[in-house]
């Protein structure tokens, strides 16, 4: 059968699953914040969300706030950072991670990622440690817990603080515990294409009552839970969940278990059917994650195993066959025309500098996986085996047919940088 991108037939004609997902659930829960009056932040369903959501990651604390970029920047706000203190972040996530502790004046320091995981690789983190270092972010990337044992190591022994970005890990565990247990706080996002979401949203969670309190009061405008609401204590503002999000987010996340248990399941499967593929390696299965939601599924493509094919006209003939699957990040954050020091420091006291030049910054690991990395996305293994069968079998077939697209990549080439003046 001739390539889908030449012409023939694709593999799949049927999009894989929608996302998000919905049922009755959430119409009815809809119907109920409606009909109640009761739409604001202070509506009972916001903390019922609050409680639901801690409760999954055996955490005391949950406040929910607008999205999971404010969620950063109010647990780094708890940490009163003087203008120019680091912050050690990777520079495989997203741009938030960074310009959360920018907007706390305080300074991003990349670390190279563990290129298993893409997480923070301890080693590249202690190497980073400054007399300046404050803190540390570990990203759960794609859903996989951070080194938090190492992490959590280096910041005792540091006097750091460690804050989970865990926007990709809705209910992951590590060794048994959740996230959200490991650090001073964790940060959530229930974004349009989160885990479970409610179009936007955000929750810190922690199990410092002290930091808690902080964080609710910079999200309600600097009340305190018994100050009335006329009383304002501290500088906040108003980031607040609307009951109609909350009520969305509870039905998101009574589904959340068995959507995981459904990609756990696939992603099993999967990765049967691809051992035997030449030139797609995927993540080893780590035994310390107790519980992966696989938010995001990194496969390395090797060209020299697809006749040379380079991963862009790999990615366009796969998603012609019917198969979505998307290139890693451009480049590293790092490398952001925000990093550029004409745009530097984001505050004019004098104090912020970088130790980095982000601009000639070159990470080898992460920049390897933004040239050879490939996403498999969490709703591509939400169906059942049939689909993932499709994905197998549109590498197989490229794979075989590798030569003829060999013969396009020049015209791609001329094409791509065509579209790009
Ligand atoms: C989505 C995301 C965020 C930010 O969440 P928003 O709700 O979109 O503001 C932060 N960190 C990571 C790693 C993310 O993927």
């Amino acid at each position: 059968m001739e390539l889908a991108l030449l012409g023939g037939p694709p593999v799949r004609k049927k999009p894989l699953s929608d996302w998000p997902v919905f049922s009755r659930e959430e119409e009815e829960s809809l119907l109920e914040v409606l009909r109640s009056r009761a739409w604001g932040g202070y509506s009972a369903e916001v903390k019922e969300f609050e409680e639901a959501f801690a409760r999954l990651h055996g955490v005391r604390h949950a406040i929910s706030c607008c999205n999971g970029t404010v969620a950063l920047e109010l647990a780094l706000r708890a940490l009163k950072l003087e203008c120019g203190e680091e912050v050690i972040v990777p520079p495989i996530t997203f741009i938030s991670t960074a310009t959360a502790v920018m907007i706390c004046h305080g300074v991003p320091v990349f670390a190279d990622i563990d290129p298993a995981t893409l997480n923070l690789s301890p080693a590249a983190v202690r190497a980073s440690i400054t007399p300046r270092t404050r803190a540390i972010i570990a990203v759960h990337f794609g859903g996989h817990p951070a080194d938090v044992d190492a992490l959590r190591a280096l910041a005792v022994r540091h006097d750091l603080t460690l804050i989970e970005d865990a926007a990709h890990a809705h209910g992951a565990a590590w060794q048994g515990t959740p996230v959200g247990n490991f650090g001073s706080a964790a940060t959530f996002s229930f974004q349009a294409f989160k885990l479970a979401t409610a179009g936007e949203g955000g929750a810190v969670l922690t199990n410092s009552s002290a930091l808690a309190e902080k964080v609710w009061s910079y999200c309600n405008l600097g009340r305190h839970k018994d100050g009335g609401w006329y009383g304002h204590f501290t500088l906040g503002s108003n980031y607040r969940l609307t009951g109609f999000q909350a009520a969305i987010l509870s039905a998101q996340l009574k589904r959340l278990p068995e959507q995981t248990r459904v990609r756990q399941e696939n992603v099993r499967y999967f990765r049967e059917q691809v051992r035997s593929l030449r030139g797609l390696t995927l993540p080893e299965d780590d035994p310390r994650v107790s519980n992966h939601p696989h938010y995001l599924l990194t496969l390395r493509y090797e060209p020299e195993a697809f006749g040379g094919v380079d991963r862009d006209l790999f990615l366009r003939a796969l998603q012609a066959e019917g198969i979505p699957a998307q290139p890693t990040y451009p480049y590293p954050l790092y490398r952001n025309p925000l990093f550029r020091k004409r745009s530097l420091p984001p505050c004019g006291c004098g104090k912020w500098s970088a130790p980095q030049d982000y601009e000639s910054l070159s990470l080898p690991e992460s920049e390897r996986v933004c040239k050879d990395g490939i996403w498999l996305e969490h709703l591509m293994f939400l169906g059942t085996r049939q689909e993932v069968d499709d994905i197998v079998a549109a590498f197989e077939k490229i794979q075989q047919r590798a030569d003829k697209l060999l013969q396009l990549q020049e015209s791609f080439h001329a094409l791509a940088a065509h579209s790009r003046v």
